[in-house]
């Protein structure tokens, strides 16, 4: 049996499905799919801070563009996702 394959929406990276992020569009806001729950169309990004990171970028415009809701709010979304699994924690490189 194979394992279903996404796209990471802003790196491009095929990957299975379970080791990428499903994010969704609820009303006016993006949100977090843990298991793929919701139906509708998602979006796939790595859990890596890079890819949060480039997710966030202009506004969100990849994923706005990914998930054809050029309105979407995907701050709080993403500020989850980075909590989670980014930067938040990694100040290395501080001045
Ligand atoms: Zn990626």
């Amino acid at each position: 049996m194979r394992r279903p394959v996404r796209t990471c929406v802003v790196c491009r990276t095929a990957r299975p499905q379970d080791a990428l992020l499903r994010v969704v569009a609820a009303g006016a806001e993006l949100v977090v799919d843990p298991g793929s729950r919701r139906g509708g169309r998602g979006a796939y990004l790595c859990p890596r801070p890079a890819c949060l990171q480039g997710a966030g970028a202009r506004d969100g415009a990849v994923l706005r563009r990914a998930l054809r809701r050029p309105d979407l709010e995907v701050g709080p979304a993403l500020a989850e996702l980075r909590a989670t699994h980014g930067d938040a924690t990694d100040g290395a490189t501080a001045p």
